[in-house]
């Protein structure tokens, strides 16, 4: 009997051309009228589509649902992932960090190709196409319900999405079936977003490529990376914040304290000195211009103000005290954080369809027979880095083969 598939991303697609290879005949409904809208936009439309790790490795990226995942993973690794689309006739490359692109840098390639493969291998598409309900009898799953009409199918494969940048068609309908049908959901936050802070706004648009960002929570050190962050209108972003908001997306924020060193290659010492060299360099300008030998304008004044010092100060007027208020600044700047950004702005949604609820090794329910769950729509995220549509195609695939 007919599979169905609902969701044409790029767990849908894994997951019907999985079922459709091994002989099943396939249908894969799609709300929007063309497949892939939200893989056009990751990875700034180049798509970032895996990271080329063993699976180790891969598993320490996953922020939640690791030991879930971990049989998906090693079944249907990153390698797999290439080999697939490379079999398929897309070039890909590997740029830091690991990170796997098409050579083309075209996102809609990647679709282009999951859908070629699908198409070859018999799968059938209905665009426009919204599933209203998945119907179940006795346990068992008998087809979906669209806004016109009933499909029957014995096995469905529900591959919705989660909750962010709603635009692309993810709206949460999966997670209203799954609760339908008797599953569990766990909380939906925004994940792999920006988060606003106190009092930054002024440096709103500047990048600073390098600096360690260090939250600790309860005085336990919950993070410390050096990397790239970004001020924004309302706060922060850039891949360090994106990584901290994974760890506080089922937080409060608020609780953690945060510092920001903008002169990691310099211990306290050394800037120091170099603070007494600009000074006595530049002994009569006015602090906010000697500061920027430091920092970018902008955040120089965040800076002064952090440590009390007056921007039109004298740099020869600076006291000792200040100085050293100025050192602890630089190394350790206060970042009040307040919330994280809504959905519309995440990567990815944290939460959804409860893993204890579904089986690892076939993505089937355990409440309802004939009903399978791929990507976002489990309790399952992850880092940037490819990491998250990974974890749709291991899924995908899985609950492809799954199908009975
Ligand atoms: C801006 C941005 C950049 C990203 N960049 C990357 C990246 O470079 N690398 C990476 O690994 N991850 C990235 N991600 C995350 C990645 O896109 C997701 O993890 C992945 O797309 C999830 O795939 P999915 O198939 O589970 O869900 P989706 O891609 O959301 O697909 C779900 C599909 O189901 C359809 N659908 C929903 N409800 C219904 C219904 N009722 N009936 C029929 N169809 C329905 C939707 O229209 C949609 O097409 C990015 C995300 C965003 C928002």
């Amino acid at each position: 009997m007919r599979k169905i598939i609902i969701g044409g991303g790029a767990a849908g697609l894994m997951a019907a051309y999985a079922a459709a290879s091994g002989g099943h005949e396939v249908l894969l409904l799609e709300k929007n009228e063309k497949l892939g809208k939200k893989i056009y936009i990751t990875g700034k439309g180049r798509c970032n589509l895996t990271n080329d790790c063993p699976p180790d490795e891969f598993l320490q990226n996953v922020v939640r649902g690791g030991k879930f995942l971990t049989g998906a993973i090693y079944r249907f690794p990153p390698a797999e992932t290439m080999r697939f689309f490379e079999e398929h006739g897309l070039a890909l490359k590997v740029e830091r960090g690991s990170r796997v692109f098409p050579v083309s840098d075209h996102a809609s390639d990647v679709t282009k190709t999951l859908e070629r493969a699908c198409r070859a291998s018999g799968v059938s598409f209905r665009l426009n196409t919204a599933v209203t309900e998945i119907a179940a009898e006795g346990g068992r799953v008998q087809g979906v319900r669209t806004e016109t009409e009933f499909l029957p199918a014995d096995n469905v494969v529900l591959a919705t999405g989660g909750l962010s940048y709603p635009s692309t068609g993810s709206t949460g309908d999966g997670y209203r079936f799954a609760a339908a049908l008797g599953h569990t959901l766990t909380p939906c936050t925004p994940s792999l977003v920006g988060i606003e802070a106190e009092g930054v706004s002024a440096a709103q648009g500047i990048s600073v490529k390098n600096c360690v960002l260090t939250a600790k929570r309860g005085g336990k050190l919950l993070f410390s990376e050096q990397g790239e962050l970004l001020f924004t209108h309302y706060g922060v972003s850039g891949p360090l914040i994106l990584t901290l908001s994974a760890l506080l997306s089922r937080d409060t924020p608020q609780q953690t304290v945060c510092t920001l060193d903008f002169k990691p290659a310099l211990d306290e010492k050394k800037l120091g000195e170099r603070l007494l060299r600009d000074f006595s360099e530049r002994a009569n300008e006015q602090m906010k211009n000697v500061m920027r030998g430091l920092l970018p304008a902008q955040l120089a004044m965040l800076v002064l103000r952090a440590a009390g010092i007056r921007a039109e100060k004298q740099a020869n007027a600076v006291t000792q005290e200040e100085r050293m208020r100025l050192i602890a600044a630089l190394k350790a700047f206060p970042l009040k954080l307040k919330k994280l950004r809504g959905f519309e702005e995440a990567v990815i949604t944290s939460g959804g369809v409860d893993l204890k609820e579904v089986d690892p090794k076939t993505m089937q329910s355990k409440i309802v027979r004939g009903l399978f769950f791929a990507g976002e729509v489990l309790d399952a995220d992850a880092f940037t880095g490819g990491f998250n549509l990974q974890i749709a195609f291991s899924t995908g695939y899985l609950a492809g083969k799954g199908v009975e």
